[in-house]
């Protein structure tokens, strides 16, 4: 019996053969000197510098985001499209370079690599991998031009990449059809797409020099076409392939709440050196790693489908946002331009304020982009030039000369404590917790309720816990995500050293803001402590049975997802044991909770100040929970509660939708 095996570049004349190595060379060259041109705008050196001291632990993040694709099955219907063409070509891609290998590296050896099952099956898995990569293909062209995603924005270059591929597939599957049709060979069988197109195209190729004929022509489109593609790929759609990739091996490791430091004051005062750049405006003030991730974006409006802003017709779409400043570093950077990103309206601050830095944007994006930074970024510029309206520079005098957002006297804090009932802080106290209050509940008539229900949680369960009162300033969240750096890090010092000096080890704390900028941005400066999220703390006591409930609330209630909590600090399962621990409380889930949550409108320092939008982000999101029919809308953060609140009275429909923290539930039912 005839062993199976791989008759390459049959019907192809030497010629032809040679005329295509000669012309991959050149669609090699070319693609090399654009990748070079390309490249160069990141700084060649300092680019391998970086991937060789980032690359290894981010093997992971390239593994899951790259070659399994999980952020992209994040949606379901463009995952599978895009997970479809991915893999088909990476397998067609294999495929013909065991061709090349088989005809003509290893043929000097005479080692045959594409014969007997091996070769069966080789053809088997590239068949089945060919329909997928068509039928993706297909599948996107028609999700592009009949069903139009809201979000999807189409460019020509999408279109020309995505006949390019479609070309290259069917053109394959009927060489592989002509080619078995004319050869007849008995195991044409196991390509199980080839055999049965070369049984319908047999009757027409009945004229054997003029179907080779047909066959050397098609071979040859089929490959200009591949080295076309192959060649554009610096500078069209297909450049997200390398520069993503890129992109996830260098990317910066951290939880979405947390943003870096531009700088280390205490550093600095100690050097008595405060020459530091903060911000972004120039494009040479974009280090080379979020050139990169300017170049991965694939314009797949992702962001902006989930952006909380945009969707409120603020005047924000992350999407546009990462594109313009991506057009206008490649410009700048090739020509060696010096204009800023303001100056050349690439950006303008209104855009920038409406951002609520709820971190959906860097959630959704497939390609590792983080918007957000960018945003913070350029907000940090604003600050610096001194454009800030009345609110915001309210908010800045409030913090520099009373420590909190409200411009209302430290000594207050004092005087909540007394009202809240709790514990104070005294020399020699025991004690395992500080809980932190934050400025809300301090200053906050509204929520001051949360705070007084997590005071009698923690005496229930016997917590032993203290309020700092007036030590307690605020943590510098709103500060930060305004921009104003320098004044956040005085702040956090300020509060480290008064931590540091009680002795505390482990906070906890009814807001995201507070527990997130602890947790996540206190480290950078000198602040390790075990931080909790109130949530966490109560789900804790229930579980360890130290916290009993008893009385049935008897009502059904839906959870909004705080962003700085969930999104931004993973923690999704905890409120949600809390809520199911309550008896009587029937929990239903909104459209966007979890990780995929919608912000209430007021991060990003948006609270304080006033943002022109059409549809308030908060009543969006009320009309989420509206749509569950539950009379308690149960929330976990201060802020969220007093937005959420607003929105019902606004709406007429507080009597009929409660807006309530956890703990408040928690506490009705002890
Ligand atoms: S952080 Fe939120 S509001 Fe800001 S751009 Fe991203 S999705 Fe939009
Ligand atoms: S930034 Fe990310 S999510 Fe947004 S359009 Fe670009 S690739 Fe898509």
């Amino acid at each position: 019996m005839t062993v199976p095996f791989r008759d390459n570049f049959v019907f192809i004349p030497a010629w032809q053969v040679t005329f295509l190595y000669a012309s991959f060379s050149v669609a090699a060259l070319i693609a090399l000197y654009l990748f070079y041109r390309r490249f160069r705008l990141y700084g060649i050196r300092q680019a391998w510098d970086g991937l060789r001291a980032a690359a290894g632990g981010n093997l992971k993040t390239f593994a899951a985001g790259g070659l399994l694709q999980k952020k992209l099955a994040q949606r379901r219907q463009g995952g599978v499209i895009h997970f479809m063409i991915f893999y088909g070509t990476v397998v067609l891609f294999i495929g013909t370079t065991l061709v090349f290998f088989d005809s003509d590296l290893l043929k000097p050896f005479r080692i045959k690599l594409l014969q007997g099952d091996f070769y069966l099956y080789y053809k088997l898995f590239l068949d089945i991998f060919g329909v997928l990569f068509v039928a993706g293909i297909l599948f996107a062209l028609f999700r592009r031009l009949a069903l139009r995603p809201a979000y999807q924005h189409s460019a020509r270059g999408d279109y020309v990449i995505l006949l390019g591929l479609l070309y290259m597939g069917v053109t394959g599957f009927f060489l592989e059809a002509i080619r078995l049709a004319l050869t007849g060979v008995p195991w044409g069988n196991w390509s199980v797409v080839g055999h049965p197109l070369s049984l319908l195209l047999a009757p027409y190729l009945t004229n054997y020099s003029l179907s080779v004929g047909i066959y050397r022509t098609l071979w040859m489109g089929h490959a200009f076409v591949a080295f076309a593609m192959v060649a554009s790929i610096p500078y069209s759609t297909l450049y997200h392939i390398p520069a993503s990739g890129l992109n996830m091996l260098v990317a910066e490791k951290k939880p979405l709440g947390k943003m870096d430091a531009p700088f280390n004051l205490q550093l600095m005062m100690e050097s008595g050196n405060f020459d530091v750049k903060v911000g972004i405006d120039k494009a040479e003030d974009l280090p080379w790693h979020r050139r990169v991730m300017l170049d991965s974006c694939t314009n797949c409006g992702r962001c902006e489908a989930v952006c909380p802003a945009y969707a409120a017709e603020r005047p924000l779409s992350p999407r546009k946002l990462v594109q313009d400043v991506d057009k206008f570093m490649l410009a700048q950077v090739s020509a060696g331009g010096k204009l800023g990103a303001f100056e050349t309206g690439t950006v303008n601050d209104d855009e920038l304020w409406a951002c609520t830095s709820c971190n959906a944007c860097v959630y959704e994006c497939p390609v590792y982009i983080n918007q957000l930074d960018f945003i913070m970024d350029f907000r940090r510029t604003i600050v610096a030039a001194n454009r800030l309206d009345d609110y915001k520079n309210r908010l800045l005098l409030n913090e520099a000369n009373y420590s909190n957002p409200y411009g209302l006297p430290p000594s207050d804090r004092d005087s909540a404590l007394a009202e809240i009932g709790g514990k104070g802080y005294a020399d020699g106290v025991e004690f395992e917790y500080v809980y932190w209050v934050g400025c809300a509940a301090s200053f906050d008539a509204r929520a001051r309720r949360i705070a007084k229900s997590m005071v009698r949680i923690m005496e229930e369960a016997g917590v032993r816990y203290v309020i700092l009162g007036s030590k307690e300033k605020c943590t510098g969240d709103p500060l930060r995500r305004l921009g104003e750096e320098g004044r956040f890090q005085e702040l956090a010092l300020q509060n480290i050293e008064t931590l540091k000096g009680v002795g505390a080890k482990k906070i906890v704390t009814h807001c995201p803001h507070c527990f997130n900028t602890l947790k996540n941005e206190y480290p950078d400066l000198g602040g390790n402590f075990e931080v909790l999220h109130h949530s966490d703390l109560v789900s804790k006591l229930l579980m360890e049975g130290k916290l009993k409930l008893s009385k049935p609330l008897n009502l059904k209630a839906t959870l909004h997802d705080a962003c700085f909590v969930a999104r931004g600090n993973g923690m999704i399962k905890e409120p949600r044991k809390v809520m199911e621990a309550l008896p009587g409380v029937e929990l239903v889930e909104m459209e966007n909770s979890g990780a995929r949550t919608f912000c209430c409108g007021a991060g990003g320092a948006n609270y304080w100040y006033k943002v022109y939008e059409k549809r308030p982000v908060s009543k969006l999101r009320l009309e989420e929970a509206k749509a569950t029919g539950a009379r308690v809308l149960a929330v976990e953060c201060p802020y969220c509660t007093a937005m959420l609140e607003d929105a019902a009275k606004a709406e007429g429909i507080e009597g009929q939708l409660e807006v309530k923290d956890l703990s408040e539930l928690v506490a009705d039912a002890i």
